[in-house]
């Protein structure tokens, strides 16, 4: 059996930024990272548009507390503003040190960080590596990593949280090299494995984003929260749904339509192309149904909308967003300089996630935690970003809370002994999930599954949901369940079974996508991200409070917990 003090499951921005402030707070912990992908290829790399924090380099009036309330009204007064609190107070200094960590921030003539403008910020506070700044940021904390003897078990693919008597143990893994499966035991667990983007059919998140980390913690009995709140990003490309940044906009591209008209007018008129994500994607949507979208030879009626560049010059596009030109130009074929870019919304990132309190400890319930189980992250909810996220805090999150997860847990581990774990009894029961697989002699490719299991979560819990819509869903979702036991394997073999890793990410997108569901239907109410067509308004009086999912084979219980409200009064949403 393998031992470290702490396990970290996740080598995105969150799970590293945990490790080195854990080896910097306590150099002698023996600290281990595991990634089923190398830890530079996390999904945080792909990070384009920045990272907010209110420097007042560009903008001398902006405060803390105005990037607070920004965060809180962008969530729609969801967001734990105790949590809020916290996260923008401690981002000007989290931002200095990446800095002196060796991050390459973008900078102003003077010589000083620069920052631009960022949908539902009231202020120019999003600072950058030009149009790479997760690239830069996850480069420069795996070479810490390294510096400071952090164990890293890359392409190794956890299967399962331990968790007995309400204390997180360890974890039981398989290398995806050659298939041997090990036990870890920990005197502490960390969670930060990212996002859920694949539960959808178009997404702008990388591969590996399949929602791993949450389905082992439902599956372990601990609760999800908030997992309704499924952010639509609007402008992915058209048709691949990779992320063309809100960065592009916050440099001043135009969103327009099939009338080239500038349609945000009459969404969001004070703030135009850049309000918040939910509004400009519902915008987008609503514009498509009206039939004012674009079709490929530029008449109404098609899919998608238009985003211009062509009036900010080659300059200014080439260098402030020379990766989304090349990406339009690589993917579609589209040259950004001289035309307009076709674009939709695409599923982007997950609001709700494992429920953690602003010390990242998870949560079993409204006023208990798990002992020795933290987490932090996309994957988390601390709940700072409610019912909706502005761009450029998810990284700020990661860093703010990987940090604070770290603390915490070089101190929880101080005198603490490792956990006595049944090793035998997890290997016997990992050889056997993974022998069943293989033998399944089953009629469905994994594929078909999973692709019509993606479309129906697009189609039935998309951008407009309805009663109606999610029961049928939730019916099919059911029957999906039913045939991932009649999947089928090609490869029988140990050596980088990829088909493997895939199976098992099915069975972390099915449970993921039963969740968001079921709590999706239970939220008879609008807020953010979550549009209910039979339910257009908010409804405070009933639903201010947080969703707590408890999922089991037999159904998903759904309780609900109160939100904290210490800054901002709920108010009407309007930009
Ligand atoms: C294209 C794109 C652009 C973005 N741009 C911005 C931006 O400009 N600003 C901003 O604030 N946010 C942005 N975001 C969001 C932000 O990048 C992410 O929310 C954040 O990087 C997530 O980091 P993380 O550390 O939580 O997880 P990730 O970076 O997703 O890392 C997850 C890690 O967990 C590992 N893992 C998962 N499951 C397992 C398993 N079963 N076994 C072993 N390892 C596992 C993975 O290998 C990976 O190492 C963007 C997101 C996307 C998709």
């Amino acid at each position: 059996m393998l031992e470290h003090d702490v396990i970290i499951v996740g080598g995105g921005l969150a799970g590293c930024r945990a490790a080195v402030e854990i080896a910097r707070k306590d150099p002698s912990l023996n600290v281990a990272v595991v990634a089923k992908t190398h830890p530079i290829r996390s999904h945080s790399v792909a990070a384009q548009g920045g990272m907010a924090a209110s420097l007042k380099n560009v903008d001398s009036q902006d405060t803390w507390e105005a990037h607070a309330f920004d965060t809180v009204k962008g969530s729609d007064y969801l967001a734990d503003q105790n949590a809020v609190e916290i996260l923008t107070r401690e981002a000007p200094q989290v931002v200095i040190d990446l800095e002196h960590m060796g991050v390459l921030f973008s900078r102003l003539e003077d010589g000083r960080i620069a920052q631009r403008a960022f949908g539902g910020h009231s202020h120019n506070r999003t600072c950058y590596a030009a149009d790479k700044t997760g690239h830069a940021i996850l480069h420069e904390l795996v070479n810490n990593l390294r510096k400071h003897g952090v164990n890293v078990y890359q392409e190794w693919y956890v299967m399962r949280l331990i968790l007995e008597k309400g204390q997180a143990k360890g974890v039981v893994m398989f290398r995806i090299e050659d298939g041997h499966i090990e036990v870890v035991r920990a005197k502490a667990v960390m969670f930060a494995t990212g996002g859920y983007g694949r539960v959808y059919n178009t997404t702008s998140n990388d591969y590996a984003s399949a929602g791993d980390g949450l389905a082992m913690t439902a599956l372990a009995g601990l609760p999800l929260e908030d997992m309704e709140f499924v952010q639509f990003h609007p402008t992915g490309l058209y048709p691949v749904g990779v992320l063309i940044s809100e960065a592009v906009r916050g440099e001043g591209a135009y969103l327009i339509n099939s009338e080239g008209e500038r349609f945000m007018e009459r969404y969001a008129p004070s703030r135009m192309e850049l309000a918040p994500r939910d509004i400009t994607s519902r915008a987008i949507a609503y514009e498509i149904r009206a039939g004012r979208g674009v079709k490929p030879d530029g008449s109404a009626g098609g899919a998608y909308v238009y985003l211009d560049l062509r009036h900010m010059g080659k300059e200014k596009i080439m260098s402030r967003v020379p990766f989304c030109w090349e990406e339009a130009h690589r993917l579609v074929g589209v040259d950004a300089v001289t035309q307009p870019m076709p674009v939709r919304p695409t599923i982007h990132y997950c609001m709700g996630g494992i429920p953690v309190n602003t010390d990242c400890q998870v949560r079993s319930g409204a006023d208990s935690i798990v002992e020795g189980f933290f987490s932090a992250g996309e994957t988390s909810c601390v709940s700072v970003h409610g019912a909706n996220r502005l761009g450029s805090n998810s990284l700020l999150e990661c860093v703010v809370y990987g940090k604070r997860a770290g603390a915490s847990i070089a101190q929880y581990v101080q005198n603490r002994k490792l956990p006595s774990i049944d090793e035998q009894r997890y290997i016997k029961e990992a050889k056997q999930q993974i022998q069943s697989l293989l033998d399944q002699p089953g009629e469905y490719r994994i594929n078909r599954v999973r692709e019509a299991f993606q479309d129906c979560m697009t189609e039935y819990c998309g951008v407009f949901r309805t009663e109606e819509l999610m029961q049928q869903g939730l019916q099919q979702l059911q029957e999906f369940q039913n045939k991932y036991s009649q999947i089928y394997l090609d490869d029988k073999g140990k050596d980088w079974n990829t088909e493997l890793v895939e199976a098992l990410e099915l069975r972390s997108l099915m449970i993921v996508g039963q969740i968001i569901m079921t709590s999706a239907n239970r939220r008879k109410e609008s807020r953010g991200a979550h549009f209910r067509e039979d339910f257009p308004q908010r409804d405070d009086n009933k639903f201010l409070q947080h969703t707590f999912a408890y999922y089991s084979r037999a159904g998903i219980d759904i309780q609900y917990c109160p939100v904290s409200i210490t800054m901002f009064q709920p108010q009407e949403r309007k930009y």
